[in-house]
């Protein structure tokens, strides 16, 4: 049966269109010629697997799986692996750009790639998971390496699934090659300070803006929608810094405390709670669509993609948007918070803390040295400030909104390296 490509959920902006419609006003914005337009807006290579797994029960299933990598031009290309139901190719195809214009905005020497197995991992075993990622593993050995695509944890896989790559992988090189993917666990070689490395960057771009908008973080008002791996450490390193978190949201709803919300306490219950904050005293529980619009300094999603649309994005009273999640603005709404005058640090700049580090992973992969905690944070810390002074004086000179101002620095190093390097 010929292959047929997913179509978007009605309503749902296409996540490829969405980026491309930002890539498309930044480029013209750079007056960038036809021939680099043509070669910055195609991925290099879309590769689609079908993997034969053994279920526990004996019975075969056959998953279908993807990696596409959009631009090898500033050096090998890098991005995570999605295990979803909803994965589809669009979305990689969108995901892959973004790791592009990610890792060009914060100035380290990769491209961007992403990838992804259609699958519900909650409803397979471990040995079924690890089968799958082996057998994944296998269909892209000639795609993968440490000098040509290097893959990552995201939503669905993590550490574990990272070292059966990297076992799977290395076997098929004959030597242990631990610089073939980021996110591994500590002992084979992943780094100090990864976990909290997004949520930090969130925090230091989060500052960095408040600074620039004459917000005095200390009771500065904040919400923050998803509390995961990003949301919750945004949070936490946000009221350490003095803001105040009135409101956390995940799954099962958001909380509301104009008070503030001890993070810590709200931690510590989702960690006993099966990682749910349903029923926490801490907060009054109100409708997880209503964070996104309480009276606030600073607002943070940071759960999934399309979260403020053309539906809502008129109701936002947050002075500042800080997107810890990847996509969480739809292009159409882009326009109705730029009315608004609200600030937006895109998620190509807010949340690239987390492939800075995994950058440092791979460099400490390749030294065979381990850093300290403290030297990953610093160095992060200050890839992070500096990427946000960069956006902050392109949004001023091309007096445009910092999101596009972010796919500008992007567009044009990458354009800029294309032209060095040549062409056939
Ligand atoms: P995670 O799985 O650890 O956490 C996701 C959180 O969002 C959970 O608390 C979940 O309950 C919540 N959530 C899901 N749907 C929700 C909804 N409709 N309303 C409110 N909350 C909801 O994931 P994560 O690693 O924290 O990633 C979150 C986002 O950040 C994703 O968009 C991811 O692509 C992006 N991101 C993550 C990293 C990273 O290093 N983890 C790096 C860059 C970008």
């Amino acid at each position: 049966m010929a292959y047929i490509e997913p179509a978007p959920i009605k309503d749902k902006e296409n996540p490829f269109e969405s980026m491309m419609s930002r890539f498309d006003i930044a480029a013209k914005c750079l007056g960038l010629d036809d021939e680099v337009y043509n070669v910055l807006k195609s991925p290099v290579k879309q590769v689609i697997v079908n993997l034969p797994i053994t279920m526990d029960d004996g019975s075969v299933q056959v998953f279908e799986g993807y990696r596409v990598i959009h631009s090898n031009i500033l050096g090998p290309s890098k991005g995570g692996i999605r295990y979803d139901m909803d994965v589809h190719l669009d979305e990689v195809k969108a995901l892959a750009a973004w790791m592009t214009w990610k890792c060009a905005v914060v100035d380290i020497p990769y491209g961007g790639a992403k990838g992804g197995i259609i699958c519900n991992p909650r409803n397979m075993s471990p040995g079924e998971i690890e089968r799958l990622t082996r057998a994944y593993t296998g269909a892209l050995v000639e795609i993968f390496g440490p000098d040509r695509d290097i893959p990552a944890p995201d939503m669905g896989t993590g550490p574990r699934e990272m070292a059966w790559l990297m076992d799977e992988y290395s076997r098929a090189q004959g030597m242990t090659v631990n610089a073939v993917v980021t996110g591994k666990p500590l002992v084979l070689g992943g780094s100090l300070g990864r976990t909290e490395a997004t949520g930090r960057g969130v925090m230091i771009t989060a500052l960095a803006a408040m600074e620039k908008l004459k917000i005095n973080p200390y009771h500065a008002k904040v919400a923050v929608q998803g509390f995961g791996n990003v949301g919750s450490w945004a949070a936490t390193l946000l009221e350490e810094r003095g803001a105040s978190v009135v409101a956390v949201s995940d799954i099962s709803g958001a909380y509301y405390n104009d008070s503030g919300i001890d993070i810590n306490k709200a931690i510590e219950y989702r960690n006993a709670n099966n990682g749910s904050l349903e029923g926490f005293k801490g907060a009054e529980k109100i409708a997880g669509d209503d964070l996104l619009t309480l009276d606030l300094d600073v607002l943070v999603p940071a759960a999934k993609e399309d979260v403020i649309t053309v539906h809502n994005a008129d109701q936002v009273k947050a002075k500042l948007i800080v997107e810890g999640a990847n996509g969480p603005t739809s292009a159409k709404a882009d326009a109705l918070l730029n009315d608004k005058g609200i600030m937006a640090v895109p998620d190509i700049l807010a949340n690239a803390g987390g492939v800075t580090v995994s950058y440092f992973e791979w460099v400490q992969n390749r030294l065979g040295y381990k850093w300290t905690a403290d030297r990953v944070s610093r160095r992060s810390d200050r890839i992070m400030k500096d990427a946000f002074n960069n956006v902050f004086k392109t949004s001023q000179e091309y007096n445009v909104s910092l999101r596009i101002a972010a796919y500008i620095v992007a567009i044009d190093k990458v354009a800029k390296t294309y032209k060095f390097r040549g062409r056939f």
